[in-house]
C-alpha cells in the first residue's frame, strides 16, 4: 500500500504554520509498514485540490487529507472530493447531534454552516472526533482509500491513533497483525549502518526494515505481518538476530529505550551511585539522568563550574594544573571527575569540559570536549572532537557520556 498525504490550508502555503499534520501521519503510517510517497500542499482553492487529487490517485492507493473538514467558506475538502468522486454529502445523525447538543449546551444558536459539518461522504466509516466537531470519513472506492481529517492536531492525532490506524492494520493485514519493533544505536552512523546491513536492507519484504538517524543516533524500525502475534514476533526476532550479528555492538536498546534509561538502569542494577561536575553541558548531563523516573537511587547531586574561579574555588581544582594544562584538557576533566564524586561521597565522578563553540576556548577549537569518569580512585579521560553546532555539542558530550556508562 502506497500512501500519499495531502495536506489543505492557505495557511501552510502562507508560511503562517508548518506542516505538523503530515509529519505525524507519515511516522504513524512508517509504523504500520505502509510507504509513504509524496506530501502534497493545496490552499483552499477547489481547482487546485481536484488536481492535487487526480495527481494522487495517479500514484498512490491511500490517499490522507488533512484540513478543511470545518463550517466555513474556504472548508471545501469534502465537498471537492465528493464531486470528484462523484459521491453525496449525506447527514449522519451521530455527528448532527453532538453538534446539536455542543450549540446547545453553549447556548448559542446553531447555523446552517455549523450543521454542514455533519455532512459525510455516503458510504464512508465515520470517524468520531472526540475534540472536536467534525468527524473524519473512510472512503474506500475504486480499489482506493481516502481518509478525511480534521486539520487542527489535537483532534487530528488522537482520531488518526484511535480511529484511523487500527482499520488500516486490518485492511492492510487481512484481518492478520502488524507488530513493530524498534532497534536503538549509538556509535555508529546512519550511512555506515547501512552499509553493513545493506544486503538484509535489500532483501526485505515482510518483515520491512526502516532506517531513521536523528541527534547522533540511528534505529531501525522492523516491521512485520502475520497471521498472529507469535508468529509476527518470530519474523521479528528472526530479523534482529540477524542485524546484530552484524552491527550488535553498537545496538544500546529497543522500542522507548533511551541512552539515559539504560545508564540509569545500569547504575541502579549495579548499586551504583554517581555525580558530575559540567561545564561546557550547564546541568544537561544531570538532567538527561533526572528524566527518568527512579533516578534519585542513583543520581546524588553535582555541581555546573563554568567560570575558571567556580572550577576553583567551587570543585578545588588546583589553579597551577588549569594554568599548565588549561580548562579544555584531559587534566582539568579528570580532576573535576574526580574532585565530585569526592564531594558527593558517589562510586562515580563525570567531569565535562570543553569548546562548545561557536568561538574557540582557551586556546582549543570548537568542538573539543574532554570527558572525565572517575569510577572509585580510577581516572579515565575521553577526547571527543566534535562540529556540530554550540547546543549540537553539549547534547553530543551528554550522549557519548551515557553511552560510555552503558558499555
Ligand atoms: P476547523 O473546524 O478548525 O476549521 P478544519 O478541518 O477545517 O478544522 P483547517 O481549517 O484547515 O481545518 O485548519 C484548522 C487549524 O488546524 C489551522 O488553523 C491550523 O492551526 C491547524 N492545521 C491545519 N492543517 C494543519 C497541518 N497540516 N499541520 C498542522 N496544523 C494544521
Ligand atoms: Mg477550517
Amino acid at each position: 500500500m502506497n500512501a500519499e498525504i495531502i495536506a489543505v490550508g492557505s495557511e501552510l502555503l502562507l508560511g503562517q504554520i508548518a506542516n505538523t499534520n503530515a509529519k505525524f501521519i507519515s511516522s504513524q503510517l512508517s509504523e504500520l509498514g505502509i510507504n509513504v510517497y509524496y506530501h502534497s500542499v493545496i490552499g483552499d482553492n477547489g481547482g487546485r485540490l481536484k488536481k492535487a487529487i487526480e495527481i494522487a490517485e495517479s500514484r498512490a492507493d491511500l490517499i490522507i487529507f488533512s484540513g478543511g473538514l470545518g463550517p466555513t467558506k474556504d472548508d471545501l475538502t469534502k465537498e471537492t472530493i465528493a464531486e470528484h468522486l462523484n459521491v453525496p454529502l449525506v447527514f449522519d445523525e451521530k455527528a448532527l447531534e453532538t453538534i446539536e447538543k455542543f450549540f446547545t449546551n453553549q447556548g448559542r444558536p446553531l447555523t446552517e454552516n455549523n450543521r454542514k459539518q455533519a455532512l459525510v461522504l455516503q458510504g464512508s466509516e465515520v470517524l468520531v472526533n472526540h475534540h472536536g466537531l467534525a468527524p473524519g470519513m473512510l472512503l474506500q472506492k475504486g480499489g482506493r482509500t481516502y481518509i478525511l481529517l480534521p486539520g487542527p492536531p489535537k483532534e487530528l492525532e488522537p482520531m488518526f491513533q484511535f480511529e484511523v490506524k487500527p482499520k488500516l492494520a486490518s485492511l492492510i493485514s487481512k484481518g492478520g497483525i502488524i507488530l513493530s519493533h524498534v532497534l536503538r544505536f549509538y556509535g555508529i552512523g546512519e550511512a555506515e549502518l547501512e552499509t553493513k546491513i545493506q544486503h538484509i536492507l535489500d532483501a526485505q519484504s515482510n518483515p520491512t526494515i526502516a532506517p531513521l538517524a536523528s541527534d547522533g543516533e540511528v534505529t531501525l524500525r522492523i516491521t512485520a505481518k502475520a497471521d498472529s502475534k507469535a508468529e509476527a514476533w518470530e519474523l521479528i526476532n528472526e530479523k534482529k538476530r540477524e542485524i546484530l550479528s552484524i552491527v550488535g555492538k553498537y545496538n544500546y536498546g529497543v522500542d522507548d529505550d533511551t541512552l539515559a534509561s539504560k545508564a540509569v538502569e545500569m547504575l541502579l542494577q549495579n548499586k551504583l551511585t554517581i555525580s558530575a561536575a559540567e561545564s561546557l553541558t550547564a546541568g544537561l548531563f544531570q538532567s538527561e539522568l533526572a528524566e527518568i523516573p527512579g533516578v534519585s537511587g542513583t543520581l546524588v547531586g553535582g555541581m555546573v563550574t563554568y567560570t575558571e574561579e567556580a572550577k576553583i574555588q567551587q570543585l578545588g581544582i588546583p589553579k597551577e594544573l588549569l594554568n599548565q594544562y588549561g580548562i579544555v584538557s584531559s587534566e582539568c576533566a579528570a580532576s573535576m571527575a574526580r574532585n565530585v564524586r569526592k564531594k558527593f561521597g558517589t562510586d562515580i565522578g563525570i567531569g565535562l569540559t570543553g569548546a562548545a563553540g561557536p568561538e574557540p576556548h582557551d586556546g582549543e577549537p570548537a568542538g573539543t570536549i574532554w570527558i572525565g569518569i572517575a569510577i572509585g580512585e580510577d581516572v579515565v579521560t575521553r577526547k571527543l572532537q566534535l562540529s556540530g553546532l554550540r547546543n549540537t555539542n553539549r547534547l553530543r558530550t551528554v550522549k557519548y557520556t551515557l553511552s560510555y556508562l552503558i558499555r
